[in-house]
């Protein structure tokens, strides 16, 4: 049984030859003198190779398709079609041919030439064979209709390899002739290579990184947390604390990224001083108490004084999850410390052995966080789940 799209994408083809038959037959009628046009339109090989593909025999279609000799610029289309059904089908392999086949015909035109291209080096992309895409979409990029098109597939060529230099130079091309499709890629590229040059312990670099990511996006929670981490292995725990603190302010839903950045600089104050700062913060608002606990075990750091403080709150705050414990040990609000450390240990585990975020935009699922989501290439999409994934009040973004 073919899937819909693929009926849809045969329906096509199938008006594309039928135009081309209509064609050929306007042309024969038209003057008995001049010679016969060459065979085209609905030839005997356009309906064997409907056939195979209708019979689901896309091989025997396939070689049908690449035998047909009248490849030009009239029938060109209803290969497009067949290249076209071939990749929506996932056979990438066949679609490859089909447009390989396409661009080998001398007497097209350049537009049909340019179209083929495009749809080779798309080919290309989806089968991973990223340099031989990233060479076409270079060759479009420099003007033309697929511009713009080809610009982006080059991003997501460099986004996918990593290449962090040569997307910021594409992001640069591609913002004098499209707006952006995603406003903060930019400033995450240079979070990019902030967190590499950190990484090797080049501050100054990382630095210089960071100061461009404040040109192209004012109040970057992902840099104030780089930012972060370069005070703290720099042993400036005070000011690591402040800007995760405003970082939470800013955006609570990093909370859970913020939470262990804020634990390390309390713990390493050696006066004590951010950690009794940090406890006079825990509010008494039972909702804040409750987010701060689950951020905590969401981040693995259920070991914490302060979480089991705050867990009772989490229970009230979580119907499913209070009505759990409720059953089986009364009361949230008079569990003992030694219950509730047990209590948060178990959450710990459970959470470590499922998804803990998961993309708003497309489902994606993970036990890590990704600031761009490796499911549908989002940035900023990820979010903490729910402790029991059945109270969408949970859901954070
Ligand atoms: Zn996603």
């Amino acid at each position: 049984m073919l899937a819909e799209p693929s009926l849809l994408l045969i329906g096509a083809l199938f008006v594309a030859v039928a135009a081309g038959w209509l064609l050929g037959r306007f042309r024969t009628g038209r003057s008995a003198e001049l010679p016969p046009p060459p065979a085209r339109g609905l030839s005997e090989e356009y309906f064997r190779g409907l056939s195979f593909l209708l019979n689901e025999e896309p091989d025997k279609a396939l070689e049908v398709f690449l035998r047909m000799a009248d490849v030009d610029n009239e029938t060109v289309e209803t290969h497009f079609a067949l290249g076209s059904l071939y990749r929506r089908r996932g056979e990438v392999e066949r679609a490859i041919r089909v447009h390989e086949n396409i661009m080998a015909r001398p007497s097209l035109s350049d537009e049909h030439r340019l179209h083929a291209m495009f749809a080779l080096a798309e080919d290309y992309f989806r089968a991973g064979l990223f340099d031989r895409a990233e060479r076409l979409f270079e060759q479009l990029s420099d003007g033309g209709a697929r511009h713009a098109a080809s610009l982006r597939y080059l991003l997501r060529i460099y986004e996918q390899q990593r290449d962090w230099d040569q997307a910021i130079a594409v992001h640069a091309r591609l913002s004098g002739v499209a707006p952006p499709e995603q406003p903060t890629a930019l400033a995450h590229y240079h979070c990019e290579l902030a967190e590499l040059a950190r990484q090797r312990a080049d501050f100054v670099l990382a630095r210089e990184h960071l100061r461009r990511v404040r040109e192209v996006q004012r109040n970057f929670p992902r840099g104030a947390l780089i930012r972060a981490d370069i005070a703290l292995d720099m042993n400036e725990p005070e000011l690591a604390a402040t800007l995760c603190q405003r970082v939470v302010e800013l955006h609570p839903r990093l909370l859970t990224l913020a939470l262990p950045r804020i634990v390390r600089a309390v713990h390493g104050d050696a006066a004590g001083e951010l950690e009794r700062r940090f406890h006079t913060r825990i509010r008494p608002d039972p909702a804040a108490r409750a987010e701060l606990a689950y951020a905590a075990i969401v981040a693995g750091l259920e070991h914490e004084r302060f979480v089991t403080e705050c867990l009772p709150d989490l229970l009230r705050e979580d119907p499913s999850l209070g009505d759990i414990v409720r059953s089986l040990a009364g009361d949230p609000g008079q569990l003992g410390d030694e219950q509730r450390s047990q209590l948060a240990a178990t959450l710990g585990r459970i959470l470590r052995r499922t998804q803990r975020y998961r993309c708003v935009d497309c489902g994606f699922a993970s036990a890590a966080h990704f600031w761009q989501c490796p499911g549908c290439r989002s940035w900023d999409a990820f979010a903490p789940v729910a402790l029991l994934d059945v109270t969408p009040g949970m859901h954070r973004r």
